[in-house]
């Protein structure tokens, strides 16, 4: 049988987000500020190749204002 591939999705709690860029700088393909300083994700949609660095983000997120959905 074919191994799955592995799917993550990230979302953000926006009213917990400071921007404080933690996650920007750990995986700065998913994660970015934009012009007004607030966060965007780029690629909600994990590509697998980012999953090891969104799951380090995520858990290193200093106010846990990262969801990750599976
Ligand atoms: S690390 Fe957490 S608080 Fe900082 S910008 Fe990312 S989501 Fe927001």
């Amino acid at each position: 049988m074919a191994e799955r591939a592995r799917r993550m999705r990230v979302e953000v709690d926006r009213d917990l987000c400071e921007a404080n860029e933690v996650c920007v700088a750990m995986a700065p393909a998913v994660f970015e500020l934009d012009d007004e300083e607030e966060l965007r994700i780029s690629s909600p949609d994990v590509p697998e190749g980012e999953i090891e660095r969104v799951t380090q983000a995520v858990a290193s997120c200093p106010r846990n204002a990262l969801l990750i959905r599976e």
